[in-house]
């Protein structure tokens, strides 16, 4: 906090289990209700106090600057990933490249993302501004825990404001890392706060802090919710990016043998604990057996496995209870009714694996299908009808992500324009990149990550006018 490390205000401590090992590696000061205050007072000196002022072309370098040290570091970043979350190393290196690369892009938008001059009928002058807002709370997940806090930080950073950063619970080690190397690379004091504590404990009271003009936050849609609801109390802006339940349509047209091979990772990525995870796949059914062969037989040859293994590609579940959510939801779908093509058992040894799992005959109305399970499962099934398919893949709460298969253009982009989400790739499994708009319609969120959607949503619009 303002530049240096301290204890939360009570000297609790929380311990951080392995999850590849089962054993505790290392304890985390957890902060207070108390210290929220202060590191919220602290943000806002640091916002009135030059960052909110500063010459454009300053902020540019000081983010430069962060970008250079997180490259530079790169590794250590990667390897407290993997120690923390279990994720597996090479995917942990990938995204400790991809925060560098958040902050590079951020820092170029500094000085290319701005208002504009308007011819307004009455003649004279009018032109836009887009200013801070003051200090943002950014609230993130264990999922994605690095790349996801560079993305809150790094737009929220370039279009002026301070941040007070809250990791999650299981995973606070890469944020403080952020923290401490933003601040090495020049970082005035109090600029990024980085705040580790338990969300029922401090949660509350960073999102009705009334210095706190805007939150923006990653988990789950039940806390995205009560967020919005103590955000309304004082109209604070939010973003909110939350669960999915994302399709993968494969029509017969398609080179369905590509999709096939590469959509196990669509939804085993990450052990399946990925909000664009696309663990619905509706496959046409003249491919449908073919698909499924071939699907089972990708998922055979992926290697489950210790993280810090540079083949590994699924690491465990985060944590005890999340698997044990995970086992819930395969337990139910064993009680009604589903094959199981493959996997769904634990895997011998300590960890919290699970060996990833295919399941058929799953209905509309299971909880495997409707649910978000954030684990290793994905259910698979036919379809005859595109319509009655459509509204079937539109017939949940959620809309964040998605993939289309096929060769055929106009169905590609009638069915591109029919799903209801925020993110959709044809012919593809990538979701995220930088430049480009990243959130959900319907209950997946408001508001969107990253391109500069996520400077918008940083900013206020003020509008000038000055007369002749
Ligand atoms: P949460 O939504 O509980 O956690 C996400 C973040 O919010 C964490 O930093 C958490 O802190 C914080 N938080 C928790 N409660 C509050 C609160 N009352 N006020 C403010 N912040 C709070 O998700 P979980 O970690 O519990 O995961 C549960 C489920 O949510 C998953 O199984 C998955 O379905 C979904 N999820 C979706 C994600 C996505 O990317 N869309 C990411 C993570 C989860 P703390 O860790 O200290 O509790």
């Amino acid at each position: 906090m303002d530049g240096g490390w301290r204890d939360g205000a009570g000297g609790r401590r929380t311990a951080l289990v392995n999850p590849a090992t089962e054993e505790a590696f290392v304890e985390v000061a957890a902060a207070e209700v108390s210290d929220v205050d202060a590191a919220v007072e602290s943000a806002h000196r640091a916002w009135e106090g030059g960052w909110r002022d500063m010459a454009p072309g300053k902020r540019e370098a000081l983010l430069h600057a962060v970008a250079r040290k997180l490259r530079e570091h790169q590794e250590e970043i990667a390897q407290l990933e993997r120690l923390h979350i279990g994720k597996p190393i090479a995917d942990a290196r990938d995204e400790a490249g991809l925060g560098a690369r958040v902050f590079e892009y951020y820092a170029g938008a500094v000085t290319k993302f701005g208002g504009q001059t308007l011819p307004v009928a009455r003649g004279g002058l009018d032109f836009t501004l887009r200013q801070s807002m003051g200090v943002v709370a950014g609230i993130v997940p264990w999922n994605f825990p690095f790349p996801i806090a560079c993305w809150k930080v790094a737009p929220a950073l370039a279009a002026g404001n301070c941040v007070v950063l809250k990791p999650a619970s299981l995973s606070p080690l890469t944020a403080l890392k952020l923290g401490q190397l933003a601040h090495e690379a020049g970082l005035p004091p109090g600029v990024l706060q980085v705040l580790p504590g338990g969300g029922s404990t401090i949660g509350d009271a960073l999102v009705t802090h009334p210095r706190v003009r805007k939150v923006s936050f990653t988990g789950s849609t039940e806390v995205g919710k009560r967020i919005m609801e103590l955000a309304s109390r004082d109209l604070k802006r939010v973003s909110l990016e939350l669960g999915g339940k994302s399709p993968n349509i494969v029509f017969a047209d398609a080179d369905w043998g590509k999709a096939a091979d590469s959509s196990p990772m669509s939804v085993f990525a990450n052990t399946g604990q990925d909000c664009c995870a696309r663990s619905r796949v509706f496959v046409e059914r003249g491919v449908f057996e073919g698909f499924v062969e071939r699907f089972v037989a990708a998922t055979g040859k992926l290697v489950v496995g210790d993280p810090a293994d540079e083949g590994t590609q699924l690491g465990p579940l985060v944590s005890a209870g999340q698997r044990a959510s995970v086992e819930g939801y395969l337990e139910d779908a064993r009680r009604t009714g589903a094959r199981f093509a493959v996997g769904g058992g634990r895997r011998a040894g300590r960890g919290y694996y699970l060996e990833p799992a295919v399941l058929l005959n799953v209905g509309p109305g299971d909880r495997c299908w409707r649910e978000e399970i954030f684990g290793p499962v994905v259910a698979i099934v036919p379809f005859d009808d595109e319509a009655a398919m459509l509204r079937e893949v539109n017939d949940t709460p959620y809309g964040l992500s998605g993939s289309v298969w096929t060769s055929n253009l106009s169905r590609a982009l009638r069915v591109s324009r029919a799903v209801q989400s925020g993110v959709l790739s044809v012919n593809s499994h990538s979701s995220v990149h930088v430049e480009a708009p990243f959130g959900g319609f319907k209950q997946s969120g408001l508001g969107r990550d990253l391109g500069m959607a996520a400077m918008e949503g940083y900013t206020e619009l003020k509008n000038i006018y000055v007369g002749e």
